[in-house]
């Protein structure tokens, strides 16, 4: 699997799932930005945080990553935009949200299973 193209699609998609929540929550944007000016910082924190990524290759997705490292005001925010955006996400990009689901799926039940031999 190429990491670098994981990283990618991971940007991507939480970017997307913030754009849901931002535009959602009616926050001001400045004409021609996806983003408020908060929204932004957090996604630019998102994106310095996804980049720095040691587990890139092993994990599928923060929400089902063991480390948290995110800092804990932005790990609540980001939780509760990705509760938001989440399940909206198959109405605005359903392909992008089916492969997430999928891998998430798979991650979920491969841990399990590891689980089971230890
Ligand atoms: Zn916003």
């Amino acid at each position: 699997m190429d990491v670098e193209r994981k990283r990618r699609e991971e940007r991507e998609t939480v970017r997307e799932i913030m754009k849901i929540y931002c535009r959602g929550h009616k926050h001001r944007r400045l004409p021609g930005a996806d983003l408020c000016p908060d929204c932004q910082a957090l996604a630019d924190y998102a994106d310095v945080r996804i980049g720095k990524c040691p587990r890139m290759a092993v994990k599928t997705f923060c929400s089902v990553c063991p480390i948290h490292c995110y800092a804990r005001p932005e790990q609540a925010l980001i939780q509760e935009i990705m509760r938001y955006g989440g399940p909206r996400m198959l109405l605005h990009h359903p392909i992008m949200a089916l492969r997430h689901i999928l891998i998430q799926w798979r991650t979920r039940h491969g841990l399990r299973k590891q689980e089971k031999i230890r």
